[in-house]
C-alpha cells in the first residue's frame, strides 16, 4: 500500500480542471510542494491554493505533465486491490462487447480514459503487450505484470515501452517479454474473422492499428467495394487491403513508405489466398506518389486514407492541416464522379471540426462537391473519457464526390 505524504499545492484558479477530473496537472500549474525531497514517481496530494484536497496523483519534476492523478477520492487506498478493480472495470466493457466472437486482437486498457493514466495494454491472441507511457507507471508494472499474470493468464506479457512519448517523461525506450513465452517472429490474430500477421515488436504502435478495426469493417462492404477499383493510401500492413478484397474490389493499389510493411502487406494478402500483381504495391511517399498518379491520369472509385500522425503538438497543427489538406484534394481529384473518400486524422491536436474544415479547403481547390456520408471515429475499445478530451484523437469521414 502506498501513502501520499507530501502536498502539491497549485497556484490560486488552477483547480477547476481538477475539480473537472482532468487527470494532467501541468507543470505551471504548480504553487508549491510541502517537501522538496518528493521523488519522481511518488503518490502526491494535489491541494487546491487554500490547502483543500483535491485528488491523489503521481510526481514527475522531469515531465510537462507533472502529476497524473490516479483517484480523486481522498480515502483511497493505493494497494493491488486498487489496482485489481481499475483493471477488472476496463476488462468488463471488452467482455460487454462481444469483441471476441470474431477478433482476437483488442485494445484491454486505454490509458487515461480508463482512469489508468500511462498505461495501454493490447491484447492479441492471448500475449498481452503493455505501453508504460508514465514515469508512474513504469515505477509500477513489476506489480502491474503480476496482476496481469493473475487475472488474464496470457500466454506471454510483451513490453512495448518505445513510444516517443516517454522521452518526455524522462524515460528510455525498453522492449522485451516480461511474462511467459516469447511470441512468434509473426504472429497469426482474427480480426473481423480475417487472419492477420502482426509483428508485436516492430509493428507500429503495440503491433496493429486497432483503432481502425471497426472503420475497416464499416468502409470495405460488398455495397462500396464490388467490382471496384481502390486505393489503400499508407496501406501499413494492409488490414484495409485485405478487408476491400474480401468484400469483392477488383484491385486495391497500396501505397506505403515502409518497404518492411508492404512486405507484411503482401503476406497478409499470401495468408488470406489473395496473389495480387505488382502493380497494385507502390513503395514511397504517398505526397508524391499520389502527385505521380494525378499526372498518369489515374482514376480510382474509392480511396481510403489514413496517414500516420501529423500534428504531435499544438504548434504542429498549422503544418499538419496544410499536408491533411494537400493529400485530400489530390485524393478528390484521383476519384471517378460518385466516387468514395474514407478520409482520417489520428492527430489529436486536430479537432473534428478543424478536419472537416480541412477537407472543405481541399475539396474547393480540387473543384469537387463532396458529400458527407459518415462520420468516423475510434474503435469502441479505444473509449473516450469526457472528462479527457484528449482521448478522442482519431476521426475521419465517408465522403462522396458528387
Ligand atoms: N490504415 C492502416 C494504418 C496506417 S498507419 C491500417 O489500417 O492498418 C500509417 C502508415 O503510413 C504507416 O504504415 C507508415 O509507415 C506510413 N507512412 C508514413 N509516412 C508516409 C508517407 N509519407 N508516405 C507513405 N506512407 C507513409
Amino acid at each position: 500500500m502506498e501513502f501520499a505524504s507530501v502536498n502539491l499545492r497549485l497556484k490560486p484558479g488552477r483547480e477547476k480542471p481538477v475539480i473537472n477530473r482532468h487527470p494532467w496537472i501541468f507543470s505551471g500549474a504548480i504553487d508549491n510542494l510541502s517537501d522538496s525531497n518528493l521523488d519522481d514517481g511518488d503518490l502526491v496530494n494535489i491541494v487546491d491554493h487554500k490547502g483543500q484536497w483535491l485528488a491523489l496523483a503521481y510526481y514527475n519534476s522531469k515531465s510537462q505533465i507533472a502529476g497524473r492523478i490516479i483517484s480523486w477520492r481522498q480515502s483511497e487506498r493505493i494497494d493491488r486491490t486498487f489496482w485489481k478493480q481499475r483493471l477488472y472495470r476496463a476488462f468488463s466493457l471488452r467482455e460487454r462487447l462481444q469483441l471476441d466472437i470474431k477478433t482476437n486482437a483488442f485494445r484491454l486498457v486505454n490509458g487515461e480514459a480508463d482512469l489508468l493514466p500511462g498505461l495501454v495494454i493490447d491484447d492479441y491472441a492471448g500475449y498481452l503487450v503493455v505501453q508504460c507511457l508514465s514515469l508512474g507507471i513504469d515505477r509500477r508494472k513489476d506489480e502491474l505484470f503480476d496482476i496481469l499474470e493473475e487475472l488474464v493468464e496470457p500466454i506471454g506479457i510483451i513490453e512495448r515501452s518505445d513510444s516517443r512519448i516517454r522521452k518526455q517523461e524522462g524515460l528510455s525506450k525498453v522492449v522485451g517479454v516480461r511474462r511467459g513465452k516469447e511470441p512468434p517472429e509473426l504472429l497469426i490474430i482474427k480480426e473481423n474473422g480475417i487472419d492477420l500477421y502482426v509483428d508485436l515488436y516492430r509493428g507500429h504502435k503495440t503491433g496493429l492499428y486497432l483503432d481502425q478495426r471497426e472503420n475497416r469493417e464499416i468502409v470495405c462492404q460488398n455495397k462500396y467495394m464490388a467490382q471496384r477499383d481502390i486505393l489503400n493510401v499508407f496501406s501499413y500492413t494492409g488490414g484495409y487491403t485485405v478487408n476491400a478484397l474480401n468484400a469483392g474490389a477488383k484491385s486495391v493499389v497500396n501505397v506505403e513508405s515502409s518497404s518492411q510493411m508492404l512486405d507484411l502487406c503482401r503476406s497478409n494478402l499470401v495468408l488470406n489466398g489473395y496473389n495480387r500483381p505488382s502493380e497494385e504495391f507502390f513503395q514511397g511517399d504517398a505526397f508524391q506518389v499520389l502527385r505521380q498518379f494525378r499526372e498518369e491520369n489515374m482514376q480510382f472509385d474509392f480511396i481510403i486514407m489514413d496517414p500516420p500522425k501529423f500534428a504531435h503538438s499544438r504548434s504542429d497543427v498549422d503544418a499538419a492541416c496544410r499536408g491533411y489538406k494537400d493529400l485530400n484534394m489530390i485524393a478528390l481529384q484521383l476519384l471517378k464522379e460518385g466516387g468514395f473518400l474514407a478520409t482520417f486524422s489520428c492527430s489529436g491536436h486536430i479537432s473534428v471540426s478543424l478536419f472537416q474544415k480541412v477537407l472543405f479547403g481541399a475539396s474547393i481547390d480540387a473543384a469537387r462537391d463532396v458529400q458527407i456520408i459518415q462520420q468516423l471515429g475510434q474503435a469502441s475499445d479505444h473509449p473516450i473519457l469526457l472528462s479527457f478530451p484528449e482521448s478522442a484523437y482519431l476521426k475521419g469521414y465517408l465522403c462522396q464526390v458528387i
